[in-house]
């Protein structure tokens, strides 16, 4: 006899085994990645076993026996054997054709010394035509051990560098990109040699400077907009130069594990450049770029075409960037009162503030997010009243604005709790901390820093997010740095024991957000990216330790072992 409470568990045994069989679990993974402490940056789970994946897209993020269920014999099986898994990492803010071009040219970035700089430059010399440019960055006159005794204003003078390179001009951008040093051929180039005391008027430029010393001539420096009397002599880059530098930034940035870049702020050829290298499959990084801002021509038809959001999450361009002040180095960041070390200046104002309200207004009319540079107070507070002035003239229009402000790095108090007021996201990279903070005090004095420079825990509290990344090539793209940074508000060297206002450090989980989900939110990625969960897209970074449990003092050597980007191993470090 069959009793009716048997049919129906047969029934529903059978039902169940039917829609099991339906489910999505028996799709077949592409990739099957366990081994290792997988953190996912999502709260529903923050740690997993395995991850499945299928083409580009996560599949299942739990259980190793779960995730077995999507393995097929074709599935790819990675052992992380021990090693650590985060979502893929996002730079926040760098410059991708400026890294690809910097692993091309001079690089300045580790010197220590005038003499350095003066040696490297006598070496290109050797290997350079007659006549042709020599282009170099990243050199900072504060990372010496001593100033060359002719200083002008804190700034080395030329003619050492002019003894060296007699024939060939050369122009050295300073690490910040804000100032640039030529010498004398360069600037002959540039007709500046006759410069005197009674032709400084001839040459000065809003919102620069031609630095001089005593007696009226030029020691070499351009400061912020100046710098446009050497480079419009600079013979513009070739097209095989530029496919060089793209694929150069592509292979760094897979070096690094960054899978998606904000690159902040770029001109309409690098717009066409970076179509075509997606049409040619060759954007194997997610781009979130920024127009450039400067050129209202290229805004206006941007806004008459309305934002490009990318269904193949390659090449979005959504955003605009303006500049809005200098860097601290240079003495270029705008300041409410002047600088420590310089009475009486305030540093520059590099774009008017009328421009930041109207771009606020159009940004929020068209549809496209604003992303503001500014270092100093000054620079903060007034696109915070410029935002917001745009924010209370469109009201309905201001949801989900995500404006950002890149760098906010001096803040005046009062102004710390309106990011997260007015919802204005700041975009900080943290290595700037490390590799300026020793000499930002001589700039700012201890009252200003303590008060407002890099406010990491205090933004965060307020209940705004923050956007991690290096400004690459101001800084080199390595994402470990700046995540050291984060947590321990040290040098890079380790200094000072126990950190510079340890207060405002970040706690390792926040610093991974703000490389992950955080940076994800500040491009309106935070759906597809940002964290190891079903559905997102299959990005990860693997690295050859634990970045969440390693001590303090060997988080440094932290290495990236492989990078998986759009499902695929696109970078796996050779031993
Ligand atoms: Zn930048």
């Amino acid at each position: 006899m069959i009793r009716k409470s048997s049919i129906f568990w047969v029934l529903a045994i059978s039902f169940l085994l039917a829609a099991s069989c339906s489910s999505p679990k028996k799709q077949a993974a592409t990739l099957l990645l366990y081994g290792g402490p997988i953190y996912t940056v999502d709260s529903t789970q923050t740690m997993v076993e395995a991850v499945a994946t299928k083409d580009n897209i996560i599949l299942f993020a739990g259980s190793l026996a779960e995730a077995q269920e999507y393995k097929t014999a074709q599935t790819k099986i990675i052992d992380l054997e021990g090693k650590t898994m985060t979502p893929g990492l996002i730079e926040g803010h760098g410059h991708f054709m400026g890294l690809g071009y910097n692993e091309l040219e001079v690089d300045l970035l580790n010197t220590t010394s005038y003499q350095e700089i003066v040696d490297i430059v006598a070496e290109a010399v050797k290997n350079a035509e007659p006549g042709e440019w020599i282009i170099g960055r990243g050199w900072h006159q504060s990372k010496w051990d001593a100033l060359p005794e002719d200083a002008v204003n804190g700034f080395q003078t030329h003619y050492k560098l002019s003894k060296v390179s007699p024939d060939n001009p050369v122009f050295l951008s300073h690490a910040s990109g804000h100032a640039a040093f030529a010498n004398a051929k360069a600037m002959e180039i540039a007709g500046l040699q006759i410069l005197s005391k009674d032709g400084i008027d001839k040459f000065s430029v809003e919102g620069g400077e031609v630095m001089r010393d005593k007696t009226g001539r030029p020691t070499g420096i351009f400061n912020e907009r100046a710098t446009s009397l050497i480079w419009k002599h600079v013979p513009e880059e070739n097209s095989e130069k530029r496919d060089k530098a793209f694929d150069l930034a592509v292979a760094a940035c897979h070096r690094n594990g960054i899978t998606s870049f904000h690159d902040a702020g770029i001109a309409k050829n690098t717009i066409a450049l970076y179509e075509d290298k997606k049409a040619a499959n060759k954007m194997k990084v997610r781009m979130y770029a920024m127009i450039k801002g400067g050129n209202k021509d290229l805004l206006n038809e941007w806004y008459e075409r309305g934002p490009l959001v990318d269904p193949d999450n390659l090449l979005t361009i959504r955003s605009i960037k303006l500049s809005c002040d200098g860097a601290l180095g240079s003495r270029g960041a705008w300041l409410l009162e002047s600088y420590t070390d310089r009475p009486g200046h305030f540093g520059h104002e590099t774009l008017p503030m009328k421009d930041v309200k109207e771009t606020a207004l159009n940004g929020l009319r068209n549809g496209f997010q604003v992303c503001s540079h500014a270092i100093g107070d000054r620079a903060n507070r007034e696109i915070l009243d410029r935002y917001e002035a745009a924010f209370v003239e469109l009201p309905d229009l201001k949801t989900n604005h995500r404006f950002r402000i890149e760098h906010a790095q001096h803040l005046h108090p009062d102004d710390i709790p309106r990011f997260a007021k007015l919802g204005v996201i700041p975009a900080m990279q943290a290595v700037h901390m490390s590799s300026d903070r020793p000499w930002a005090i001589d700039r700012m004095g201890e009252k200003r820093i303590k008060e407002g420079a890099y406010m990491w825990q205090d933004l965060l509290k307020s209940g705004i997010p923050i956007i991690n990344g290096t400004d690459v090539p101001v800084e080199p793209l390595n994402p470990i740095a700046s995540l050291y940074a984060s947590i321990s508000r040290k040098t890079l060297k380790g200094t000072p024991e126990g950190g510079y206002e340890p207060e405002q450090k970040m706690t390792r989980e926040q610093a991974l957000k703000s490389y992950t989900l955080d940076a994800a939110y500040g491009a309106f990625e935070e759906n597809i990216k940002g964290s190891i969960t079903a559905k997102k897209l299959a990005d990860f970074t693997i690295y050859n330790q634990d970045i969440m449990t390693i001590p303090e003092d060997k988080f440094l050597k932290t290495e990236i072992a492989m990078t998986i980007f759009n499902g695929k191993v696109v970078y796996t470090k050779s031993d």
